[in-house]
């Protein structure tokens, strides 16, 4: 045993390793789980880190003298070790995205294992060993509830909850040997692959000759069979011993797509990873992924840090979702880590969307990325539903429905089809307007109005931005005149003008306030599947992935808010928002029919759309982005600093601003105030830092944040976003 000095990443917002002495530590530990001591005098007390590195004592660059150095509190050797590429993917995030590498480190593991102690969950299932079998054969006639153990062990794996009777014995054969823990026994009946499409075969042809690392995009319109492709490609990996990583944008919102891999893949070891799991089961799921048990791993973005050491490719499906940023903390794109991570493991990448990012179509255009297109919808027959524009300004709305929408929800409902009214926004209206001042009710803490929503007890206003509520005043805070009005549409008003205009259907509101509860959003998907109801009034919680055979037409009100939003994002998102919504019209045998209500029918993003012409709206899109300096011609960060008063954010900002003169490849631009000043009683400023290089704007960054961190900040909150998906 020689004398080692472990470095370790641990948890604490310095954006350094910490060194430990150690005798005990190997090589074959790092990655490994340690508990530290850390603090000092009094404060000191243990902490959870991981060991990164191991150097020889005297070669360490030492922040302290060795002698100095506490010794490591121990090993966690219950656990297989971190793999290396995971490992170095933290290296580059924290490197990337200017976040300490302790932070970024342990925010890859399960909340569980964070914690000093944690216990294992116990496995799902149990079957038996070779050992438990010679052993069965051995049993007493007489030793009865031993005999029906054994009888149901004989049948294969046993879940757990059904042995439990047996318990006692249960923990003796565990102790013998003779059962072994396992995964339940699969009840998925499996399904068998379609004859693919020529579309799709060439694609999978191409994705079988391309060996090892390669960013491929898949571009299909909704329905193409994308998935069909991950699947069959999925197979061929697995078969070559090696992991799949799939991560969708929010899981919840799409069960189907999970039922798919269930039933293609009932022999393999498939596990689910995403926030909305309990403690103890992202913990098992993380830990199947550890072993190397996992065959697939899908989840959201954070299953991006699973521990795979044979992964040998990744999907990820809308490639273009914002859900794949992470807004706190690490501020990282999923798909941008997926894609190193794929470099560093020689694995495979598809990204696949309908309406790629514009930074993804831009790199497959200039050829750095093969492009596979799935131009038609795979089920034979089905074709593209009909686009057409209902100009608002001579078809004017009345309850935010025009004549044109009337009369087609109207056909609709005479046909015995269902119709979708799309809106993106929840609650009743967007503002109570006084109609003798105009005066509209702000949020006491934010600079936004206050949602107005009916519920069960009566209007009341709620923030959209810090969740602040309160009843709906009666009288004006402003004049006192009891003239009060909704203004403008919510999904709840939607609803209560189709209930008056069309007395007899049955009408559904899917929004965030309707499936709050756990199973409501699976019960109303099955609801509008089984034809249960007429027309549903929807968020965007509907646009992704389902199949709802009767629904034949979408009506879409209130794009024009999104078309006048001031992120310059904001036309990319919608257009790939309508297009995904326009999805749902239609399927195989009913052709379908997608109505959008507007000002601008003459609208560039409306005349693509009603064309289906993704590539059209792209150039057009990238033109102005190149013309305004805009990303992907430009890279971006931003410094946000909150604080109680504006001019102590601005304040903040200057300093930063002047701490280190920038080079003449990158511009730092005056601090403002931000979109939304005031959040939660925070006032809120930014400064936009950009540059035509990439790598210009990551080694100014890699200088400026460490003078950042030595800055007073006297009640400021700042924070770097590296690549900002909004601001
Ligand atoms: P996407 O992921 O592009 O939206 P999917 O893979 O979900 O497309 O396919 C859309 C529908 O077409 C699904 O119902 C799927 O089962 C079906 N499908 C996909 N590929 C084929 C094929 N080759 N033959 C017949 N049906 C297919
Ligand atoms: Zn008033
Ligand atoms: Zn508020």
């Amino acid at each position: 045993m020689t004398q080692h000095i472990a470095q370790v990443a641990i948890d604490i917002p310095l954006a350094r390793l910490f060194d430990y002495r150690t005798i005990e530590a190997e090589p074959g530990d790092i990655g490994r789980r340690v508990i530290v001591p850390f603090g000092k005098g009094r404060a000191e007390g243990l902490q959870v880190g991981i060991l990164v590195a191991l150097v020889a004592p005297g070669e360490h660059d030492a922040v302290a003298p060795e002698a100095t150095l506490k010794p490591l509190h121990s090993i966690d050797r219950d656990l297989a070790p971190l793999p290396a590429d995971l490992i170095n993917l933290a290296r580059f995030a924290a490197n990337y995205y200017q976040f300490p590498l302790g932070a970024t480190l342990l925010g890859f593991l399960p909340p569980a294992l964070r914690q000093l102690r944690f216990r294992l969950p116990p496995p799902p299932a149990y079957r038996l060993t070779e050992a438990g079998r010679q052993h069965i054969a051995t049993l007493k006639p007489n030793a009865r509830a031993q005999q029906t153990l054994a009888a149901r062990l004989n049948e294969g794996a046993q879940a757990r909850e059904a042995l439990k009777p047996f318990n006692a014995h249960l923990t003796r054969w565990l102790r013998e040997g003779w059962v072994e823990g396992c995964l339940p026994r699969a009840d998925h009946t499996p399904t068998i692959a379609p004859p693919l499409t020529d579309e799709q075969e060439a694609t999978l042809t191409a994705l079988r000759q391309s060996h090892g690392f390669g960013i491929h995009l898949i571009h299909g319109i909704t329905g193409s069979g994308k998935t069909e492709v991950y699947l069959q490609r999925s197979a061929d990996i697995i078969a070559a011993g090696q992991q799949v990583l799939i991560l969708v944008p929010e899981i919840h919102l799409t069960p189907q797509f999970t039922e798919r891999i269930l039933h293609r893949f009932p022999n393999q070891h498939i596990v689910l990873l995403h926030s909305l799991l309990a403690d103890g089961e992202r913990l098992a799921a993380w830990m199947s992924c550890l072993t190397g048990k996992a065959d697939i791993v899908l989840g959201t973005r954070l299953a991006l840090f699973a521990p795979l050491a044979r992964l040998g490719l990744i999907v990820v499906d809308e490639e273009h979702d914002t859900s794949y940023k992470q807004g706190e903390g690490l501020r990282y794109s999923a798909r941008d880590l997926a894609i190193w991570r794929a470099r560093q493991t020689n694995a495979q990448i598809l990204l696949g969307s309908a309406t790629p990012s514009l930074e993804t179509w831009h790199n497959a255009r200039r050829g750095r990325y093969p492009l596979h297109t799935l131009a038609a919808r795979a089920i034979r027959g089905a074709a593209l539903p009909e686009i057409r524009l209902i100009d608002t300004r001579t078809d004017r709305p009345r309850q935010g429905l025009s004549r044109t929408l009337t009369e087609a929800i109207e056909a609709g409902l005479k046909r015995g089809e269902q119709s979708l009214i799309f809106i993106n926004r929840r609650g009743y209206a967007p503002a109570l307007v006084c109609n003798a001042c105009q005066h509209i009710v702000d949020c006491p803490r934010c600079t936004a109005h206050q949602v107005l929503h009916r519920g069960s007890q009566g209007n009341r206003l709620l923030c959209h931005h810090c969740g602040h509520e309160q009843p709906a005043p009666s009288t004006c805070p402003n004049c006192g005149s009891h003239d009060l009005r909704a203004g403008g549409q919510g999904t709840q008003r939607v609803e209560e003008t189709l209930a008056e205009r069309f007395p007899g259907a049955r009408i559904l509101r899917v929004d965030r306030d309707s499936t709050r509860r756990k199973g409501e959003f699976a019960a109303m998907r099955e609801a509008i599947q089984r034809h249960e109801v007429d027309l549903i009034v929807g968020t965007q919680i509907l646009a992704k992935g389902h199949d709802f055979p009767d629904l034949t037409q979408v009506g879409i009100i209130g794009a024009d808010h999104a078309l006048q939003a001031p992120d310059f994002r904001a036309s990319e998102r919608l257009f790939a928002q309508l297009m995904q919504v326009s999805g749902r019209a239609g399927r195989a045998e009913k052709p379908g029919t997608v109505w959008i209500q507007t000002d601008w029918p003459q609208h560039p993003l409306f005349v693509a759309l009603r064309h289906h012409d993704y590539a059209g709206f792209a150039q057009h899109t990238l033109r102005e982005r190149r013309e305004s300096g805009l990303p992907p011609f430009m890279h971006l960060a931003i410094l946000r600093a909150e604080a109680a008063h504006m001019t102590s954010a601005i304040a903040f900002l200057e300093t930063a601003k002047a701490c280190l003169p920038s080079p003449a490849s990158v511009t730092l631009f005056d601090p403002v105030a931000a979109l939304i000043t005031r959040i939660a009683h925070h006032e809120r400023a930014q400064l936009l830092v950009q540059s035509t290089h990439r790598e210009a704007l990551q080694a100014y960054l890699k200088l400026w944040t460490p003078l950042l961190r030595t800055l007073p900040t006297r009640g400021v909150r700042w924070s770097l976003d590296v690549d900002p998906t909004e601001f």
